[in-house]
């Protein structure tokens, strides 16, 4: 279920998974605004086992309610340098490497972090060497159940292409599209997938869902569901693109046998 902005909520193995919570009421937030609310409240949520923060520093990415639910949680999971900002219950994963969640029923859900890269490739650089800031993307697998890739904010084809060589078999792709810019940053450029880019990652990771995030909700996505719906007929892959309705759940299917329970 996308939220709205780039908040995902992912039922997979008895977990309910919250990525990049965003939860607070349209309005100002710095230097970035906020145009629509959460389809669903935090509190309807109920109980969440574990939260993905795919970089803590940018508002719509986390704010203020975001954050709360976050630190509510039983276990973030984040960048190293997130980590130390939101402390207790965040752990920091450095790119690929793996963090290992217990399941309710027995089993165990791998979390592993991957690249992701704010902005152009050739984009100026941090302190620490990151094009805008540290940014992890993460990659869900199990026994039996769907292998998920959540993109974090990530405008790079290059990154996504290493994820899809050292990953097998991704089922289904959340995708932070939406184009994000913000006046004078990096000469305008985007620095998350427009929505051409993001029919082409589609097209390198191959999954058979892919769900678009962080496209709506905020002023500074320069592209939106028509954009994404256009590209990815025009590049034949519209069988992979689920645009429901935020607040609705969507299916993943997969080839196993095992009947397992697991819905974005
Ligand atoms: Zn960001």
């Amino acid at each position: 279920m996308v939220v709205g902005g780039p908040t995902t909520v992912l039922d997979l193995g008895g977990l309910r998974i919250v990525s990049d919570p965003t939860f607070d009421a349209p309005g100002p937030h710095g230097y970035l605004t906020k145009i629509a609310g959460p389809a669903v409240t935090a509190g309807q949520l109920g109980p969440v086992d574990l939260v993905l923060v795919s970089h803590d520093n940018h508002p719509d990415n986390l704010d203020d309610r975001g954050r709360a639910l976050a630190l509510a949680a039983p276990l973030v999971l984040t960048t190293g340098s997130a980590a130390g900002r939101l402390g207790q219950p965040a752990i920091g994963l450095a790119p690929w490497t793996s963090h290992a969640v217990p399941r309710p029923d027995g089993g165990q859900l791998t979390v592993t972090a991957v690249p992701a890269v704010h902005g152009p490739e050739d984009a100026e650089r941090d302190a620490d060497g990151f094009v805008n800031c540290e940014v992890i993307g993460f990659v869900l697998s199990g026994q039996g159940l769907p292998t998920i890739y959540v993109s974090g904010d990530n405008a790079s084809i290059q990154t996504v292409t290493e994820i899809a060589r050292r990953t097998p078999a991704i089922d289904a792709a959340v995708l932070h599209a939406g184009a994000a810019r913000v006046p004078g940053k990096f000469r305008d450029r985007a620095l998350s997938l427009d929505s051409v880019r993001a029919a082409a990652a589609a097209a390198v990771l191959g999954p058979a869902v892919v769900i678009p995030a962080h496209y709506d909700g905020w002023a500074h996505f320069s592209e939106g569901r028509a954009g994404l719906a256009r590209a990815f007929d025009d590049a034949g892959q519209a069988a992979q693109l689920r645009l429901s309705d935020h607040g609705t759940w969507i299916p993943l299917r997969t080839s196993v046998i095992e009947p397992w329970k697991a819905e974005v």
